[in-house]
């Protein structure tokens, strides 16, 4: 679906929809969508994250929150059946969820959202994917991977805080597109210009939702302003 950059929220009002991006090598060739969750709440706490005197344990907890809030806005169209329960005053038609939501994340990073998304779809499947990159040749491979079975029905949100280059979410996408998943949501934190077109470029139809896209790669493939290291600042590593 083609969109207009930056123009006008998008069903929810709580993003925005955009096709390209100011300083995307790609520029003009991107078709997927990008939904850039501006709620106040979620830039508030990405603020937070940015910030380098914010230590592990606050990183953590913030992690978690921004997770909730984005996990909800990736799954703001999971399918729903009309059901009827009683109150103490009568009954009341409502809507229940009834879809199959099957959680992936790229590890290590990725499980920093684990807990807050699983908050709020307590009853998710989960898949780890582990992949790791080839400092020479920048190829990202897998080296673990552990889905539930039958992924063809459900919406699956694959999570990785940082989308840098873009290298390990395409491979991770082939994990799962192989794995049979075809209802995906790539869900991050921070995201650059170069991961976002190298995924829309192999994967066009799996939308992505980030809070920011931000200025660019550095030569170590650090996203620039960014966070830092996603990993090593959840887990006190540096
Ligand atoms: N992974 C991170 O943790 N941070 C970056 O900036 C890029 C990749």
């Amino acid at each position: 679906m083609d969109v207009e950059f930056g123009v006008g929220p998008c069903d929810s009002g709580l993003c925005h929809r955009r096709e390209s991006l100011g300083n995307c090598p790609s520029r003009g060739k991107l078709s997927a969508v990008v939904h850039l969750v501006e709620h106040p709440l979620v830039q508030d706490i990405l603020l937070e994250l940015r910030d380098v005197r914010t230590p592990p344990e606050r990183f953590r907890q913030l992690a978690g929150r921004i997770s909730v809030l984005l996990a909800a806005e990736a799954l703001r169209d999971l399918p729903t059946v009309v059901e009827t329960v009683e109150t103490p005053l009568g009954p009341a038609r409502g809507r229940r969820c009834s879809a199959d939501v099957v959680v992936a994340p790229v590890l290590r990073a990725g499980l920093g959202m684990l807990p807050g998304v699983m908050e709020l779809v307590p009853a998710a499947r989960v898949g780890h994917l582990g992949l790791q990159r080839d400092e020479r040749t920048a190829v990202a491979s897998q080296y673990y991977a552990k889905l539930p079975p039958g992924l063809e029905d459900s919406y699956v949100l694959m999570i990785d805080p940082m989308l840098a280059t873009g290298g390990s979410a395409v491979a991770a996408l082939d994990v799962l597109s192989r794995a049979g998943a075809r209802h995906i949501r790539l869900v991050c934190i921070v995201a650059a210009p170069e991961g976002v077109a190298l995924v829309e470029e192999a994967y066009p139809e799996v939308p992505i939702y980030t809070p920011v896209i931000d200025e660019r790669l550095n030569d170590h493939k650090f996203i620039v302003p960014g966070l830092g290291d996603f990993g090593d600042r959840l887990y006190g590593t540096t």
